[in-house]
């Protein structure tokens, strides 16, 4: 059986279960897959599930990794919408991808990174990871924009997102690339940026597109 059918059918239960449903048959009429019952099966035989005569429930088991794959999914869709500015309605399709590439070690690096976000852009709930246990409240992202940063403050360049392919060999040419160590000099009226000895001048356009890891 397709792992990726699996991982469906144990998401679809949770979204269920987060609507207060435990139904078999809800849980029938509401897969997409043409062999629902199969899939049931093939949940049981795994140790994913057990069901009764009405009800289909997780087994321990079975709720962590769907739990996990929940993760993974709401994560990605939070680093689709806050990062890379995609439209809502485009991120769910792309989302649902990145789950099956996201490796477990990755989604709390992306989840750090994005500040261990609460809720998806749609307002459900991200289960909490290892990494979001240490912090009791939710914290500012590790990485932030170059708009975003504070005058004076130092930091590296993770990575670059222009909306124009051709501005980054440009900002490469000034010394502005993925991995450069930066300080903040001034915000207007353009962004001054010190790489080594040179100061650069930024527009707030192409400062909301580098983001930054702050040095502490
Ligand atoms: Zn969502
Ligand atoms: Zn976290």
């Amino acid at each position: 059986m397709d792992k990726e059918r699996i991982d469906e059918a144990l998401e679809l239960l949770w979204v269920l279960n987060e609507e207060g449903h435990q139904a078999l048959n809800r849980f029938r009429l509401s897969s997409e897959d043409d062999e629902v019952d199969a899939i049931i099966n093939v949940l049981k035989t795994d140790g994913f599930v057990v069901t009764s005569v009405d009800d289909i429930q997780f087994t321990d088991k079975g709720r962590s990794e769907a739990k996990a794959l929940i993760r993974r999914l709401r994560l990605a869709e939070r680093l689709f919408t806050d990062v890379f500015e995609m439209r809502d309605d485009t991120v769910l399709a792309d989302a649902c991808k990145m789950e099956h590439i996201l490796s477990e070690e990755l989604t709390d690096s992306v989840c750090t990174f994005l500040g261990h976000p609460q809720t998806c852009p749609h307002g459900k709930p991200i289960p909490r990871g290892e990494c979001c246990k240490k912090y009791k409240v939710e914290v500012e992202p590790v990485v932030t924009r170059l708009s975003e940063f504070e005058v004076g403050s130092k930091g590296r360049i993770t990575f670059i997102v222009p909306a124009k392919p051709s501005r980054l060999s440009k900002l490469n040419s000034l010394g502005i690339a993925a991995g450069s160590v930066i300080r903040l000099l001034q915000r207007n009226p353009s962004y001054v940026i010190q790489i080594d000895e040179t100061t650069v001048a930024i527009d707030p356009e192409i400062a909301k597109e580098i983001y930054i890891k702050k040095s502490v």
